[in-house]
């Protein structure tokens, strides 16, 4: 069976085992869920183990791979170009939507009262605040961490992407025996770093089942009731971005076809929707967009591990999205001003945000907070949070995905979703 509809499987296995699980299910004295957990985290884990190493050594060598500074310039020009602008556009999709469906309001009336807090928003409320970055010049300090390998560790990969633009850039300059050595042993470590990859990925289905199985359990299907117009609003909006606006893009600008390059993201996809997190799904990103869509080493490497982190379509909808649910349900009506602010803020801090599940709370707080609404009202929302993660994830590193697309097109590569994906992956 091919791996998509493996993993296809285990999701409606996964849900359906999720369903039948309560809390204090137990086998033989084990509680379920903390078997699913187990795996499930076992999974997650895996594949966050070569984050790091992949995504230096892939910018590096990428950049080694590069020719003159003008090809990085044009490069980097198109690819910045490429992911503000479907940011923008994705959240004005958002914008869009939520003031024409008003989903805070119920029969004219504004919901708050009619939804409550989440039950656990101050514990969540706590774990935000201690994230940072948690303001603007949080974001960009974290472009220049002062200690690579702690930025590393606390999964600030923005810094660790900067640095290694530095790296590579410089690295092309260094001549002879010295340069060549080391430009060959981070070509060895970024294929070695694909093998695992494939290794990890033939866990994929296994890994899936246990995540889907959790959130079932934990979440369940009923949970979803009270906040079901706002749900409904999220996903349309993030629909409309997924599936007309970007496949347009693949027709017009890429002019290749867009349902095959849906089918050769699948598995990435479908890992991105389990694991919520754009930086553990990034391996398979990168596996699907060169074998599959068969876009050249030298862009994927080059903009998918930024695009893990700075291109974030889905989540900066959802913060707008978010933030306007929130001020309509306090009946609060934002100017088109405080709209405009909104939108600016979305745009720029869907860029500092971690690539980790629920990343996005950190900045919805901050948007909430400029807004003049309490920290608090995120405990409105809390209840869809993980499952709507799960699809503004999926929308994230599809655009990743369609950029590499995009810009691998513009530069000439013909061989470019030429033919059906294969199935290699
Ligand atoms: N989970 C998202 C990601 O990793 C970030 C977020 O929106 O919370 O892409």
């Amino acid at each position: 069976m091919k791996l998509h509809n493996q993993i296809f499987l285990a999701m409606a296995l996964g849900a359906l085992a999720g369903w039948l699980t309560s809390e204090g299910s137990q086998v033989f004295g084990v509680s379920l869920l903390a078997v699913y957990d187990t795996v499930g985290r076992l999974f997650i884990n895996g594949l966050q183990m070569i984050v790091v190493p992949l995504i230096t050594s892939a910018i590096i060598s990428s950049l080694t791979g590069l020719g003159n500074g003008r090809d990085l310039g044009r490069l980097g020009g198109k690819t910045i170009a490429y992911y503000m602008s479907t940011t923008f556009v994705a959240i004005i999709i958002g914008l869009v939507i939520s003031n024409l469906l008003t989903p805070g309001i119920i029969d004219g009336e504004p919901a708050g009262d009619r939804l409550g807090l989440a039950a656990d928003t101050h514990e969540v409320l706590a774990r935000v605040e201690g994230r940072g970055a948690g303001d603007f010049a949080g974001i960009i300090l974290q472009l220049l961490p002062s200690n690579l390998l702690q930025a590393a560790v606390q999964g600030q990969l923005l810094g660790l992407i900067v640095f290694s633009l530095l790296f590579g850039y410089f690295l092309r300059n260094v001549e002879g025996s010295p340069g060549q050595a080391l430009r060959d042993a981070i070509e060895g470590l970024y294929q070695t770093m694909v093998r695992i990859t494939l290794f990890i990925i033939r866990f994929a289905p296994i890994g899936v089942f246990a995540l889907i199985a959790a959130t079932v359990t934990r979440t369940g299907f009923d949970a979803i009731e009270p906040l079901a117009w706002f749900f409904a609003c999220v996903l349309l909006a993030l629909a409309v971005h997924a599936f007309i606006v970007l496949p347009l893009a693949i027709c017009v600008l890429g002019r290749r076809s867009p349902t095959w390059h849906l089918r050769a993201m699948t598995p990435a996809m479908l890992t991105a929707f389990s694991t919520a997190s754009s930086a553990a799904t990034l391996p398979l990103t990168m596996e699907c967009v060169e074998k599959r869509s068969r876009v050249s080493k030298r862009i994927a490497t080059f903009v998918l591990p930024l695009g893990s982190t700075v291109n974030m379509d889905g989540t900066a909808l959802y913060e707008c999205a978010a933030v306007l649910f929130i001020a309509q349900a306090y009946g609060l009506d934002l100017s088109l001003g405080m709209q405009a602010l909104v939108v600016i803020t979305a745009l720029l801090t869907s860029i500092g945000v971690a690539s980790i599940p629920a990343a996005s709370l950190v900045a919805i707080t901050l948007i909430l907070g400029m807004v003049g609404l309490p920290a608090e009202a995120i405990g409105l929302i809390l209840v869809t949070d993980r499952v709507l993660d799960m699809c503004r994830t999926a929308v994230n590193i599809w655009s990743d995905s369609v950029g590499a697309v995009l810009i691998a097109r513009s530069e000439g590569e013909e061989a470019v979703l030429s033919q059906p994906p294969d199935h290699t992956v």
